[in-house]
């Protein structure tokens, strides 16, 4: 029998980890809860319509089709057991169970609201497709929800966007809202002026962009004032609720927003297989919940487990795609080195390649090495790495056309949000007294 390689998660850890191992004599099998490899870098352009869920999340089993050795499976891993070397997943249909011989576990992380769980229910995250259509019906939502009402405080509240969390994924929502509100949409309503829409980007931190160092932050603050983004540093939300956001400034003074559209893009924390994997292992968690793994990013006392990407603790790298890539490839590398006989362990070694955030359309930064960027030169840089990592060539032709359509032209071509989404969900449903909801049922009439 071969080498039996069990994947968990096909993000980019999991997915680059098969694909490393795609001329290595193992049999692997990919399980994930979804079906789809997630470029969650781009999740904010499907929230904001430039670009649909397929071109940022194709199928896994599509990617890995030639791959002989590589069987994909779905489902949700809930247990393991170390000692037997087996792992327990759960699909809709039930429960199964699949042996290995070597694991790589790459699940990510999750939305962290601080102890503050019920921020959910109104403020969504971004972590998955479903929280990026659930944003898109949000946004667009409030729009349609704005042109129906007679109640200028209702538009007020209607039209008022808030991004808590000012790191990369909120400066770009934040610089997407404000675009699609001050240029996409202006001649596309009839009483509501979409120009007169409030874009509110919230921290708790004094600091944006932190990682970026202050000239470059500066200069993406700079970017979002001139797009018309408020940027409130300094400001703790203590609450939200259906109409809005109670915040705290540094001065200790309470302000409240009323605002229709919360977004969090405030925060992750470990996903909760770490603990799983810790309580069997005896493995120790970091002060995030992620898992402090050996200097070849194996499990304390299990060379033949790997645990990878967002959920590693390592060197204090961050959650970003390259340590998951990287690490993907090193834990392969390492099978392939032991199905060789060579027992020694390499030390995972990352390799920064830099970091870039898209402020607006023409306009990002970047630091990379010595390179500390900002505008055209910086999105371009961002528009080609991007192009690169986006996996299949027909994603990366259609992501090209929809990029044309939104930043040359002023379109979005990826508007769409079912009935559902505009009448059902919870932050929207509360519409106050003013607003007639053109798709109520007549109770009586059921
Ligand atoms: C909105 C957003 C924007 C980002 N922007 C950037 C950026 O610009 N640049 C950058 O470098 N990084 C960015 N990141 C971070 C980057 O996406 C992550 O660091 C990277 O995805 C981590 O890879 P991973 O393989 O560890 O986890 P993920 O890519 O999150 O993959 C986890 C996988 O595990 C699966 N899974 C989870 N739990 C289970 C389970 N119990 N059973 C089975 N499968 C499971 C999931 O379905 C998924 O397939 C961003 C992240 C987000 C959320």
């Amino acid at each position: 029998m071969r080498h039996r390689v069990a994947i968990i998660g096909s993000g980019f850890g999991g997915l680059f980890a098969a694909q490393a191992l795609r001329k290595a004599p193992v049999d692997i099998t990919l399980i994930a809860k979804t079906t789809h490899h997630l470029f969650q870098p781009l999740l904010y352009q499907v929230a904001t319509g430039i670009l649909s869920p397929g071109e940022i999340a194709p199928a896994t089993r599509e990617i890995l089709r030639r791959q002989k050795n590589a069987l994909v499976l779905l489902g949700e891993v809930i247990e393991f057991d170390l000692a037997a070397k087996t792992i327990t997943a759960v699909v809709a249909s039930g429960e199964y169970s699949i042996e290995y011989d070597s694991l790589i576990i790459a699940v990510g992380a999750s939305q962290s609201y601080f102890g503050n769980d019920h921020f959910a229910q109104f403020a969504p995250g971004m972590k998955s497709i479903d929280d990026a259509l659930e944003l898109r019906g949000r946004i667009f939502s409030s729009f349609e929800l704005a042109e129906l009402s007679d109640n200028a405080t209702e538009i007020n509240r209607l039209m008022t966007f808030v991004i808590v969390g000012a790191g990369p994924t909120g400066v770009e929502m934040a610089g997407q809202i404000a675009e699609l509100a001050h240029r996409t949409l202006v001649s596309d309503f009839r009483k509501i002026d979409t120009r007169a829409t409030r874009v509110i980007l919230l921290d708790a931190a004094s600091t944006m962009l932190g990682n970026f160092g202050t000239p470059l932050s500066e200069k993406a603050k700079l970017q979002l004032e001139r797009l018309g983004v408020e940027v409130r540093l300094g400001a703790k939300v203590v609450g939200i609720d259906h109409n809005g956001l109670d915040i705290i400034s540094s001065d200790s003074t309470p302000h409240r927003i009323e605002a229709s559209c919360k977004i969090w893009a405030a925060g992750v924390m470990a996903n909760p297989l770490t603990k799983t994997i810790a309580a069997q292992s005896g493995a120790q968690l970091d002060s995030a919940g992620r898992i402090l793994v050996e200097l070849d990013s194996s499990l304390p006392g299990h060379p033949e487990i790997f645990v990878i990407g967002d959920m590693m603790s390592l060197k204090h790298l961050p959650g970003v795609a390259q340590v998951a890539i990287q690490g993907g490839r090193h834990a392969a590398k390492q099978i392939i080195k032991r199905l060789k006989g060579d027992k020694s362990r390499t030390p995972f070694e990352y390799r920064d390649k830099g970091s870039m955030v898209t402020v607006s359309r023409f306009y990002a930064i970047a630091s990379i090495g010595k390179i500390h960027t900002a505008g055209i030169g910086a999105w371009l840089m961002w528009l080609g790495v991007h192009i690169v990592y986006l996996i299949g060539f027909k994603h990366r032709v259609t992501t090209l056309l929809h990029w044309a359509v939104s930043f040359v032209g002023s379109g979005r071509a990826e508007r769409v949000i079912t009935q559902q989404q505009i009448i059902a969900r919870s932050a929207i449903e509360r519409l106050g007294d003013q607003v007639p909801n053109p798709y109520s049922v007549d109770e009586d009439s059921e």
